[in-house]
């Protein structure tokens, strides 16, 4: 598995998402926000894909 750096500021977020099964309101920009630091409040829908994608399970652990 290609195993990128952890976005560890993300493992608070990525939990609530799941553990509440929180619904984010869908992309609007085709969802290839880009989520940095600076702005990755801005699109919750692709900090949620992108938590997913860098290889967070499910269940809530890294
Ligand atoms: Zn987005």
């Amino acid at each position: 598995m290609n195993r990128q750096k952890p976005l560890f500021f993300d493992l608070g977020f990525f939990r609530r998402s799941i553990q509440q099964k929180i619904q984010y309101r869908p992309c609007t920009k085709n969802q290839q926000c880009s989520i940095l630091r600076i702005n990755r409040n801005r699109c919750q829908y692709c900090r949620l894909k992108k938590c997913i994608a860098v290889g967070m399970s499910r269940d809530g652990n890294p």
